[in-house]
């Protein structure tokens, strides 16, 4: 694993950070369930090895983050997506478009293996190990240990350079528009899944 470099904001992002227009997101929250568990942490990266770390409390606000993740000019880079978005739109009632979704790209492009895990693409992609310890941990403690920070701002830190490694093979066995067209349904996904259809899925028999 590289350094993980980072900053942890406590009251929302200062106002004159400059994010490029590609920007890596991931979230950390209390468990898995959107409708139960609320949001902790949001995590961004530029692409630039610097993660900016926002710790989200309950009923605080967040304009300057919220005006990025509106901010439909950047594309949105996240790690399965549909949990992250379910979760910023429940808890800063964000619905965030320009998504692109490393897993889906993964799974399109990577069809002679089903490990699409972040750790498995730095592994295989980048040659990087990244640890997944701190993954279940207390994420709404108020004194984030430096371990969670790492951690959380190593979920950000590969995701530029994994896309770009994944586009090359979707580019290559030209699966890009469909991979395109999955990033666009994502929006309709999340909403099925707010609105009480997850599991088992709609289109399935
Ligand atoms: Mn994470």
């Amino acid at each position: 694993m590289r350094p993980a470099n980072y900053t942890l904001y406590q009251n929302d992002l200062p106002l004159d950070l400059d994010f490029s227009d590609h920007i890596a997101i991931d979230t950390e929250t209390m468990g898995l369930n959107p409708l139960r568990d609320r949001l902790c942490l949001v995590q961004i990266c530029s692409g630039d090895g610097h993660a900016h770390l926002v710790q989200i409390q309950p009923n605080d606000t967040y304009p300057n983050l919220i005006n990025l993740l509106n901010d439909k000019k950047k594309k949105k880079i996240f790690h399965y997506a549909r949990f992250d978005l379910a979760m910023i739109h429940n808890n800063l009632n964000v619905q965030c478009n320009n998504i692109y979704c490393t897993k889906i790209a993964s799974k399109l492009a990577r069809t002679y293996t089903d490990k699409h895990g972040l750790k498995d693409l730095c592994k295989e992609l980048l040659n990087v190990e990244i640890s997944k310890q701190k993954q279940s941990s207390d994420w709404g403690n108020k004194n984030l240990s430096e371990d969670q920070l790492k951690y959380a701002a190593s979920d950000v830190l590969y995701l530029h350079e994994i896309m770009n490694k994944l586009n090359d093979i979707l580019n290559r066995e030209d699966r890009m528009i469909l991979a395109e067209k999955c990033f666009e349904f994502l929006s309709t996904r999340v909403y099925l899944d707010l609105q009480g259809w997850g599991e088992p899925d709609i289109f399935s028999h």
